[in-house]
This record gives structure tokens, C-alpha cells and sequence, in this order.
């Protein structure tokens, strides 16, 4: 591993990315089977492999205490080493020891015998894991012999390399290593949903081999927001289709025969959370990969969102509580049909594709498409926004209709409209014991935002009450003790993934956050386990907030 730590090293340090994509190429190339499967996939920040949905569940805990019994430091150190970096791999590295008596038969590790180790974690069950973990914890620590070894083994099994690496990098250098198509790369790690079947692949030319992985979750597309009342010049000179935008859960369904699995956008498998939806699904006469979002429905209208929460805590509901509170998977995309895998036709082939092969019904519906042609104006869009609304929904998607679909981004091809003033979506980094009665309980959290879509460094922007019920912050107050990571009694440091949607009067340029901005009165909306850490707002996302504010100030005065 202390090749891969020195790759690494370099890319996070090569602002260019070409040299990247070449350096990772170079690294690839040297690697035999084994390491170049298990180095791929850690490149690629899914040490098991995407498609694999056991999970590694280590927490910070487990890591610390084995860390402890290496090294062993004060909790001091540990606080301002992790101070220092801001990341568990960075400030473990800090405190690295070389052993004081070489030991007789060290380990060693390279990329595959970690991914063994890592394995062998992810396969016991039951009540002999936690004794698995915190030993192949304490075994992996062990075998490291240098500090930025140490660094990259930490970062890999708390799952974010941190180097400036997005997926669309590794599967580029692969291409490259490989001497390879980049868009035969890219479309086969879409259907594999496993980097590693992919290099290997790539390595022996077999890559138009790779099958459709049904099962395993593809990255989501994601949406821009646009400003609400604007001109919407962004729509001139294209064709768009308009969709509502529902105020639910974004699901992917996958259906092979008669089986159907439903998955939300952190990859959980909620088939058993909506079982009238897996069940309608089931009887589709057609096989298919499909994107849309579960809402709330009473009398052919969508209800808000917090009437499916309660469905959320649930799974094998009743009949009386999917009677009580009726939901349907409304598909709006095909990414798969029958045995096609659709990615590169346009949204407009999709759509009708979907509308040509599948027969809605029950809990399953096809959201209704309106086209707009080219230099739409903005009444039109303010009638669509408005009868969207009618119909209980939060507002418009547009969508242009010569867009691919594009897994994983968030891009300029579909549009968000919506009326309030944004929310943000942050990381929880720090919390704190409140006072009277929540003095008890952690309920005062200190957020942040990434700094963009490639950094993934988080900038402090706020501290706020929670907003939440007393159950959700006893669970959380659990679940913080258990991911701590900073000394403290009162306020500590917390590994950041618990991501929170945070509401504000306005937005202030501020010297008292890293970030550079404060909102006043921040309060924190809802829990959003829906959302992966590195799918939280940018500090571009809050200066384009910023921005808009002051226009609308700007026009009000
Ligand atoms: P937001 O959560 O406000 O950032 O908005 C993005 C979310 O809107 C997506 O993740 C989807 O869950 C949701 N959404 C609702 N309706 C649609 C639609 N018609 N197309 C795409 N996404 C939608």
C-alpha cells in the first residue's frame, strides 16, 4: 500500500487533470490482477465494489479504540491532530508510531490483501461482528509501516479518499492505462456497478462483455436549481420537457422478472417500505431499470412529504397504514428497458419508450411530460409552475429534451424550479449539549458545505438548535456518542455524515465561519438521510443564494 499512498499523494497534489488521470494511468499499469481489481475500487471510494451491498459499517469508534491500542495517545493529541487536518486518515497518520521492537513476522499490505481483510469484515454477521471489526481494525493499523500508508488505509475504511478524485478520474485513467474507448469505460462501470469488474475487463479488451448488472443501483441524475421569477433565458434556443417536481423520495426500480428492488438515493434497498409499489411494479410485462420518485397520494393528488415520513420508519407496513397514507413510484425516466441500457438516447426516446412498453396501474404511475419548444416564455412557465401546484406538487423540472442521462451528475441539462427562498443542505461537523432541558442530549449541531463539486473540503457555516422531534434527537444524540471524534465534554467533533436541511432568513459574508458566510436565524428543517455527504451544497451553491438575494434587494428597493 505504500505504492498506492505515494499515487495518491501526488494526485491530490496535481492540480492538473490530465497529470492526474496520467499518474493514476502509469500506477494502474504496474498493478497485477488481484491489486489492480482491489486498488480500482478503492480509487473509485467503494472498497467492495458498488454493486456489492454488504457494507463495511465501520465507525469512527471501532477505528479509534484499535488505533489506541496500537499507538497509544492521549486524547489530546488525537483532538489537535484531528483539528489540524479535519480528517480521520490525516490525523491518525499524525500519530502513527513505528513499533519500538521490529516484529517477527510483520504484515504487509498491498492493495488486494487489504481488500481481503476488508472482505472477511464485510461477511461476518451477527453478534461476533463487532469482535471481527475492531480486531481486522487493529490488524490493518498493525501492518502499516509508514504514515502515509497509515493515511490512505484509514481514509479507505472510512470510505472518502480525499483527493480530489471524482469517479469520472478513475474511470478515465483506466481508459488511458488501457489504451481504451473512455465512453466504452464509463458505460460499461454504469451497467457492471463495480470499477473493479471493469479494469479487468478493460485490461483484457473484454469490455463490451459487461452485461447489465441488474440489481445494483446506478448513480442518480441530478438537477441545477433556477431562479424563481427570472426571465428563464437559461430554457432559450432548446427544446425542453417539463415535468412536476414531486415532493417525495427519489427511488430507482429495478424489475427482472418477478423480482423488483427499490432503491433510495443513498443506495438502501426500501422494497419492504413500499411493498404496494414493489408489488404493482411486479406486474409490469416488461424488465427495466427506472428512475422516478415515491410520493404521498390522496385523491389524485400528491401530498407533501412529511406525510410519507412516518412510512419511512416503517418497513412491512400494514394495510391499514398503506391505507391511511397511500404512496406511489411515479417513473419520469427509463435508464433500462427489456434488455437495453438507455443512457445515451435522449430524455424525449426515453419517454417514449417508457410510455410505449409500460402500462401504469395501482401504485405505479408515469409522470405526465409537457414539451416546450424552443424560447419558451416565461408565462408559459409560470402557468406550468402553477398547475403543477394545483396538483399538490413543489414545482417544475425541466429538462431538455435531447439530454442523455447523465448518472451521478448534477448538471445544466435538468432545471429545478421552486418558490421559497433555498434551503441549504449541510453536514453535520460538530455538536453540543443544550440547555434545561436538552442538557442531556446533543441537540445543538454546527454544520458546513463542501467547498465544490471536486473539494471535497467542508467549510463551517453555521450552528444551529435542532429543530428536531425529541425521538429523532435522542437517536441521534446515540448515533453522534458512538461517531465522535474530537476531545470535549460539552462541544465535540463528529464524523461528518449526517446531512441536514437547513432553513434561513438570509444569507451574511461572515469572518466567523470558514466559509466566509453566516445565515441568521438558521434552523434546521428535517433530517435528509436521503442525501450522501458528497451530495450536499457548495459554497457556489451558497453564493448563488447570496447573489440572488441581494438582486432581489436590489429590485424590492
Ligand atoms: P431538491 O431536493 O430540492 O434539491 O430537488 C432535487 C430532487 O427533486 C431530486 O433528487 C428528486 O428527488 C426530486 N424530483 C422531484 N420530481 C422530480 C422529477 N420530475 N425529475 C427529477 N427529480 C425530481
Amino acid at each position: 500500500m505504500i505504492a498506492f499512498a505515494a499515487v495518491c499523494d501526488a494526485v491530490a497534489a496535481t492540480p492538473a487533470t490530465l497529470l492526474k488521470i496520467e499518474r493514476l494511468a502509469g500506477y494502474l499499469r504496474s498493478l497485477g490482477r488481484d491489486d489492480l481489481n482491489a486498488a480500482s475500487r478503492f480509487l473509485g471510494g467503494d472498497p467492495l465494489g458498488a454493486s456489492d451491498a454488504r457494507r463495511l459499517a465501520i465507525g469512527g469508534r471501532t477505528l479509534l479504540n484499535a488505533a489506541h491500542r496500537v499507538w497509544a495517545f492521549d486524547d489530546e493529541s488525537l483532538s489537535t491532530a484531528y483539528r489540524a487536518t479535519g480528517d480521520l486518515g490525516e490525523a491518525l497518520a499524525r500519530l502513527f508510531r513505528e513499533p519500538a521492537a521490529p516484529a517477527l513476522f510483520a504484515e504487509t499490505l498491498t492493495p488486494a490483501s487489504l481488500a481481503a481483510i476488508l472482505d472477511e469484515i464485510a461477511s461476518v454477521g451477527g453478534a461476533a461482528a463487532g469482535k471481527k471489526r475492531a480486531y481486522a481494525c487493529e490488524r490493518i493499523l498493525r501492518a502499516c509501516h509508514t504514515e502515509r500508508e497509515t493515511a490512505y488505509a484509514v481514509k479507505i475504511l472510512t470510505g472518502d479518499l480525499r483527493i480530489g478524485l471524482r469517479e469520472g478520474f478513475v474511470l478515465a485513467a483506466i481508459a488511458a492505462a488501457f489504451g481504451r474507448d473512455a465512453a466504452a469505460v464509463r458505460r460499461a462501470a454504469m451497467a457492471a456497478g463495480d470499477i473493479g469488474a471493469v479494469v479487468l475487463a478493460a485490461r483484457e479488451g473484454t469490455l463490451e462483455r459487461i452485461e447489465l448488472r441488474f440489481g445494483s443501483p446506478i448513480g442518480f441524475m441530478l438537477a441545477s436549481p433556477m431562479a424563481f421569477e427570472s426571465s428563464y433565458r437559461e430554457l432559450d434556443g432548446a427544446t425542453w420537457i417539463a415535468d412536476d417536481k414531486y415532493d417525495g423520495i427519489r427511488a430507482q426500480a429495478h424489475k427482472r422478472g418477478t423480482e423488483v428492488r427499490l432503491f433510495s438515493r443513498t443506495f438502501s434497498d426500501i422494497g419492504r417500505t413500499f411493498p404496494e409499489i414493489v408489488s404493482a411494479l411486479a406486474r409490469q410485462a416488461a424488465d427495466f431499470i427506472l428512475d422516478g420518485e415515491i410520493v404521498a397520494r390522496r385523491d389524485g393528488r400528491s401530498l407533501p412529504f412529511r406525510y410519507l415520513q412516518p412510512r419511512l420508519q416503517r418497513n412491512d407496513p400494514s394495510a391499514g397504514m398503506q391505507d391511511e397514507i397511500p404512496a406511489a413510484f411515479v417513473a419520469f425516466d427509463a435508464i433500462a428497458l427489456g434488455r437495453e441500457f438507455l443512457v445515451d438516447r435522449t430524455l424525449a426516446e426515453r419517454r417514449s419508450l417508457l410510455a410505449a412498453q409500460l402500462a401504469p396501474g395501482g401504485a405505479f404511475e408515469l409522470a405526465p411530460a409537457f414539451a416546450l419548444e424552443a424560447n419558451a416564455t416565461p408565462e408559459l412557465v409560470r402557468e406550468l409552475f402553477a398547475a403543477a401546484r394545483e396538483r399538490g406538487n413543489e414545482g417544475l423540472m425541466l429538462k431538455r429534451a435531447d439530454a442523455p442521462y447523465v448518472p451521478g451528475r448534477r448538471g445544466k441539462w435538468w432545471l429545478k424550479l421552486k418558490r421559497e427562498l433555498s434551503t441549504l443542505d449541510c453536514v453535520v461537523v460538530a455538536v453540543e449539549s443544550g440547555h434545561g432541558k436538552r442538557a442531556n442530549v446533543l441537540s445543538d449541531y454546527t454544520f458546513a458545505v463542501r467547498a465544490s463539486a471536486e473539494r471535497d473540503e467542508l467549510l463551517t457555516i453555521g450552528k444551529a438548535y435542532t429543530g428536531l422531534t425529541d425521538a429523532e434527537i435522542a437517536t441521534m444524540t446515540e448515533w453522534f456518542l458512538e461517531h465522535r471524534i474530537g476531545g470535549g465534554r460539552r462541544t465535540f467533533a463528529v464524523e461528518p455524515a449526517i446531512v441536514v436541511e437547513i432553513a434561513f432568513d438570509i444569507i451574511q459574508k461572515s469572518s466567523l465561519h470558514p466559509s466566509g458566510y453566516a445565515l441568521r436565524f438558521p434552523r434546521i428543517v428535517r433530517l435528509r438521510p436521503d442525501k450522501r455527504v458528497d451530495e450536499i451544497d457548495t459554497l457556489d451553491d451558497v453564493e448563488r443564494i447570496y447573489r440572488e438575494m441581494l438582486e432581489r434587494e436590489g429590485v424590492e428597493r
